[in-house]
């Protein structure tokens, strides 16, 4: 069997007014991501790698070229209907953890868990499983300021992966972390895509991280330089809708 594609992007390019000029950020990007695959996106500061994935998780229209994510065609949809995309099968993990200063752990979880319609009991037991995963159940109830760095990107994390995500993009998961914290993010997002089948686009400039990774792309200057499989092709073959039933 061969894995059917997450993510699917064909020519995609993308520009940005610098002053009076149009510089090309993406300059023509294809681009297939895979269900149980960790796929790096590494490469120089300004080469387009958020860019790129904002266009791959439906956050930044490309001005060329197209996105099909799990069979869908992104770009021909509406905003509204994007949102739903996203809230249904995307997680997301930044830099910056992205937390809300005045919500404990478990809200920060359960918050979410609530948008996509599940009740409150239900939202809670789910984010209490969630950050269980990660390790963080002894913290459920402290807030972001009471939480390291390694934490707080763990509570993203069980908020991004509560709702069981088919695609996960993350953008420099590490950069603000410690080695030791670094890797246990790596692990995770590792399992995402190992345990279920999730599609896992992570940025990063960490070399520690390749360890993790199925695959790396690198990125220069707008273009894909290389492109090499580490781990064997996944036989994993998973129908993008499998782990929401029941939820
Ligand atoms: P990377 O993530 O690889 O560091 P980015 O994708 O963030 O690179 O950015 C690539 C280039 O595009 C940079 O030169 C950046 O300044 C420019 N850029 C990114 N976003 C915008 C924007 N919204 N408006 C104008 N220029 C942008
Ligand atoms: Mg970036």
């Amino acid at each position: 069997m061969t894995a059917v594609p997450a993510i699917v992007a064909t020519g995609l390019v993308k520009r940005f007014k610098a002053g009076r000029a149009q510089v090309a950020v993406l300059k023509g990007v294809d681009f297939e991501a895979r269900h149980g695959d960790v796929t790096m996106v590494m490469g120089p500061s300004g080469s387009g790698k958020s860019t790129l994935v904002a266009a791959l998780s439906g956050l930044l229209k490309p001005d060329a070229g197209q996105v099909t994510a799990l069979g869908q065609n992104l770009w021909s949809r509406s905003a509204e209907e994007l949102d739903r995309f996203r809230l249904a099968h995307c997680g997301f993990i930044f830099q910056g953890f992205n937390l809300f200063p005045a919500l404990t752990a478990l809200e920060q979880v359960a918050v979410i868990l609530r948008h996509t319609g599940l009740s409150a009991r239900d939202a809670r037991a789910r984010a209490e499983a969630a950050l269980d995963d990660v390790g963080l159940t002894p913290r459920l109830h402290q807030r972001p300021a009471e939480l390291s760095g390694g934490e707080k990107q763990r509570v993203a994390i069980a908020r991004a992966m509560a709702k069981a995500p088919d695609l996960v993009f993350a953008d420099e998961p590490t950069s603000a972390l410690d080695g030791e914290s670094g890797q246990v993010v790596a692990y995770l997002l590792q399992r995402a895509a190992k345990d279920r089948g999730a599609a896992v686009v992570c940025v990063t400039h960490d070399p520690r991280l390749e360890d993790y990774a199925d695959r790396i792309i690198r990125l220069e200057d707008g273009r894909i330089r290389e492109d090499r499989r580490i781990g064997p092709a996944p036989v994993l073959v998973r129908h993008p809708r499998a782990a929401r039933s029941g939820a």
